[in-house]
């Protein structure tokens, strides 16, 4: 495993922050420099609010820093009907518009800043391993594209020719998602946030957040920002910040890698258009290439002695064995990132009391969202109504017996995998 993500290794665009040292002040205090924060800076500067954003490492560091830079505009598990019986028309709706919109969100500011991130909005595939669950992402592809969003249906034959994937029975790709280089999208929002007046800073852990008359007081390591109010932006990486708060989600430790690159003639067989792809097996398969052609592929597995070593082996031959492979380039680059998903598989603002908020809006389809979501935190950092932001905003919902639940998602994935196996079984 390595110490950082293949991201991290490649970026080309790294400036150094400063520590925070002595006393400011802001109109919005952001603790956490991930995509959900650096978008809140940004957003919340262009309001002509003034903003501090406190990062415990360098930006980037948590999932933002660690994931597959899949650009996904829509929901792990849920769709669109699913979430409007779940909110109701008005508030479903919301919240369903803004995903929608989610990758033109990601792509136009990539555009508008010029951000250099090996951005390519080609499209990402659903693809589908049988005959029910094809039946599944039509009806989920058909609710979609009602909402205006570029949603097409992929008969078995189109699925092999955009993937070079044999045997799925089907699929969908949303033509508004795409590839990103994470890192370097991340660091592009922090420089176009602080050249509209933003102040960023690294290795600035928030140590603790105190209620004053009006606003809150951060204390850090060598200093303290004072604002009226606060986005926690922490996501899995909270530690004890917030007690409370790590007990509103399940923590997911998602294992990623990257090959050596593979050689160019390989990209006429596979993923020619450079989409992305993910498939709707429990035991998620995905994968992509980077712009240097390394594939580029990740996973859970149940966790224990040697997990480091073991999981990157068992992802690699997955991705050998999927995409028959069997001179596949060895493993450049493995590593791990934490994801917060949420028992409703949605996006949340947090209500921490007055003119505090924590928002989480990863379930492992975060770049979009949690892009999304840093305009909505920017509204209301401006004074919006709660009641009529497009993501649900509530009190913490606190997981009952969190303590064992929490390894929940890690524990039954064998039995995913055994359910996975018994409906491609029943398929065949
Ligand atoms: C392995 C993996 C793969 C994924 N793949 C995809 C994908 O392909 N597509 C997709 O859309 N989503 C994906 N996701 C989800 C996506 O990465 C996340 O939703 C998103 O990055 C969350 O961003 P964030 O800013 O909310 O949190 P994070 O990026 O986790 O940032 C939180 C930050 O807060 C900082 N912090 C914590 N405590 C403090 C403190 N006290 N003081 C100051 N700073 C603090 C941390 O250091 C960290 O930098 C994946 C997630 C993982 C883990």
């Amino acid at each position: 495993m390595n110490d950082i993500s293949l991201w991290h290794a490649v970026a080309r665009n790294r400036r150094h922050r400063p520590i925070l040292d002595g006393a400011l002040d802001a109109d919005l205090a952001i603790v956490g420099g991930g995509f959900s924060g650096l978008s809140a800076a940004l957003h919340a500067t262009q309001k002509g609010l003034s903003v501090a954003l406190l990062e415990a490492q360098i930006l980037a560091w948590g999932a933002t820093g660690r994931n597959a830079g899949f650009v996904v505009p829509n929901f792990a598990k849920k769709d669109p009907a699913d979430i409007v019986a779940q909110l109701g028309a008005e508030r479903g709706e919301r919240l369903i518009n803004l995903a929608c919109g989610s990758g033109d969100l990601v792509f136009d500011l990539v555009r508008r800043h010029a951000i250099d991130c090996a951005a390519d909005r080609s499209g990402w595939i659903q693809p589908a391993p049988t005959a029910q669950a094809f039946a599944k992402v039509q009806a989920r592809a058909r609710q979609w594209a009602a909402r205006g969003c570029p949603a097409v249906i992929l008969d078995r034959d189109e699925v092999t020719a955009l993937t070079g994937v044999k045997g799925y029975a089907g699929g969908w790709m949303d033509r508004s998602g795409g590839v990103i280089n994470p890192v370097e999208y991340a660091r592009g929002l922090a420089d176009a946030a602080e050249a509209q007046g933003a102040r960023i800073f690294e290795n600035t852990r928030v140590r603790k957040i105190a209620r004053e008359a009006d606003g809150y007081r951060l204390a850090t390591e060598c200093g303290s920002a004072r604002a009226g109010k606060v986005f926690v932006a922490a996501n899995a990486y909270g530690g004890d910040l917030f007690p409370q708060l790590a007990r509103t989600y399940f923590p997911l430790r998602i294992f990623q890698l990257a090959t050596k690159p593979l050689p160019a003639w390989f990209r006429g067989r596979l993923l020619p258009g450079n989409q992305c792809v993910s498939d709707t097996r429990r035991n998620l398969f995905t994968f992509r290439f980077d712009a240097e052609n390394r594939l580029i592929s990740g996973g859970m597995h149940v966790f224990g002695p040697g997990s480091e070593q073991r999981v990157p082996r068992a992802i690699h031959r997955r991705l050998a064995e999927k995409l028959d492979l069997p001179d596949i380039s060895p493993i450049e680059y493995a590593w791990s990132g934490m994801a917060a998903v949420a028992p409703d598989f949605l996006p949340h603002l947090v209500d921490l009391g007055p003119g505090m908020i924590a928002g989480f809006a990863c379930n492992g389809r975060g770049i979009a969202m949690t892009t999304a979501m840093g305009g909505v935190v920017a509204s209301w950092a401006a004074g919006a109504d709660p009641d009529s932001l497009s993501i649900p905003y509530a009190r913490p919902g606190v997981i009952p017996f969190h303590a064992v639940l929490r390894h929940a998602p890690n524990a039954l994935l064998p039995l995913s995998m055994l359910r996975d196996h018994l409906d491609e079984d029943k398929a065949s």
